[in-house]
């Protein structure tokens, strides 16, 4: 059995190699602590494992050159499993971001939980064929968010998202572990695009941000203090059913009145843009064709219908992300989705409406855009595996000392 504390020892190196490799044996020891012989022996355990391999070297100021270690990106890897009302994705991914292998089915809303389960089983398995070399850490599955629009609608197995997960929990967790000899683990699908964006995209070294995703709908993932937010039942973000038009009679489809998404949305633009062309409003967009990419056309021709809808749709959407920025106090906001397709114009007027309702004191953050990953629930699923599996919420420490020690 291992003692307690080579245990520790073994994941803290793992995580100093994480946050600092490449690095030598020689710095490995100074930062940890640790005897040089203890730390040469989990290193080698490390690389036996194939957790860890040699990068090549560093030449020391003595002239002795140093062989750096580093994790093993390449070679770990985790599936990921996102399920929707309709499909569901399997990805298969390494710890660098690399997606090898990815698949979106339509998942059958009328089958019964358990032919459900096995047809997500095969799917992983076909998944994992010929990995040979891959060092795989767990399969993590995202529990769906609560959808407002079917929540209210039917309370049946396939489209409630509440019994859907009872379903996750009871079956296909059960059944992925029974035919996999790898953890399966579960994790809120609302936190995922802010875990990726952190890990691999735009939101790197920060501990205090805002995704937001503009598309069908509008929604928030939220990482604030260091940890991302799900909320007591796994519906925290729901920005798009925010209340920022109160003089609206118009309902949604949430039940309320006044939501951001009313206006804000790409389906609700286009309904908009439709209708008033309909009623013969004058403009180069033709109603057979309001898509993202036509309507950033004839904005960019400077046409007077589409710009009307497309400043309140901004305006909307960056009062809810100014309210979310006064609420939060990020240093980053970070929008996808495919309304961005919409272009300078669009994204002008939306990052307008956000500053503007920002306070003054929570100036200081930035507005990016990161592309719009259709795999990013998924691939947030791995990295949740990866973290479980180095321990990295844990060894959180060794983070924080690596930004003590750029500052
Ligand atoms: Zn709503």
């Amino acid at each position: 059995m291992m003692s307690f504390n080579r245990e520790f020892r073994r994941y803290a190196l793992l995580n100093l190699i994480q946050a600092f490799g490449p690095i030598s044996r020689t710095q490995l020891a100074d930062v940890s602590g640790f005897r040089p012989a203890t730390v040469g022996e989990i290193a080698k355990a490390l690389l036996d494992e194939g957790l860890a391999v040699e990068t090549g070297f560093a030449s020391a100021a003595t002239g002795r050159r140093r062989t750096m270690l580093e994790l093993n990106r390449t070679g770990i890897g985790a599936v990921g499993i996102a399920i929707t009302r309709t499909h569901a994705t399997t990805v298969l991914a390494r710890l660098d971001g690399t997606i090898l292998r990815e698949e979106t089915w339509q998942r059958g809303a009328d089958a019964s939980r358990e032919t459900l389960s096995a047809r997500i089983a095969d799917r992983v398995a076909a998944l994992l064929e010929n990995v040979d070399g891959l060092r795989l850490v767990g399969i993590g599955i995202a529990e769906p968010p609560y959808d407002p629009a079917d929540y209210r609608k039917d309370d049946s197995l396939t489209v409630n998202y509440g019994h859907f997960n009872d379903w996750i929990h009871l079956s296909l967790r059960p059944m992925l572990e029974a035919r996999f000899d790898l953890p399966v683990r579960t994790f809120s699908a609302v936190t995922l695009p802010a875990l990726v964006e952190r890990q691999y995209g735009a939101a790197r070294g920060s501990d205090n941000f805002i995704c937001v995703e503009l598309s069908n709908g509008v929604g928030a993932s939220i990482f604030a203090g260091g940890v991302a937010l799900s909320g007591a039942h796994g519906t925290a973000g729901e920005l798009g059913h925010t209340v920022v038009d109160i003089g609206s009679g118009a309902a949604c489809y949430c039940g309320k009145t006044g939501c951001v998404e009313l206006g804000a949305s790409f389906p609700e633009l286009a309904r908009a843009l439709a209708t008033a062309i309909a009623r013969g409003a004058h403009t180069k967009l033709s109603p057979e064709d309001i898509t993202p990419e036509a309507v950033r056309k004839a904005l960019d021709d400077g046409d007077p219908l589409c710009r009307a809808y497309v400043d309140r749709a901004a305006m909307l959407a960056g009062t809810a992300i100014a309210n979310a920025v006064n609420l939060l106090n990020p240093d980053r906001v970070v929008l996808y989705g495919y309304m961005l397709a919409l272009g300078d114009y669009y994204l002008d007027r939306l990052r307008e409406a956000i500053r503007h309702q920002t306070l003054e004191i929570s100036g200081g953050y930035e507005i990016v855009t990161s592309p719009a990953l259709e795999s990013k629930i998924p691939l947030g699923a791995a990295v949740e595996m990866f973290t479980h599996f180095l321990r990295s919420d844990e060894y959180r420490w060794v983070y924080d000392m690596m930004g003590e020690s750029e500052k």
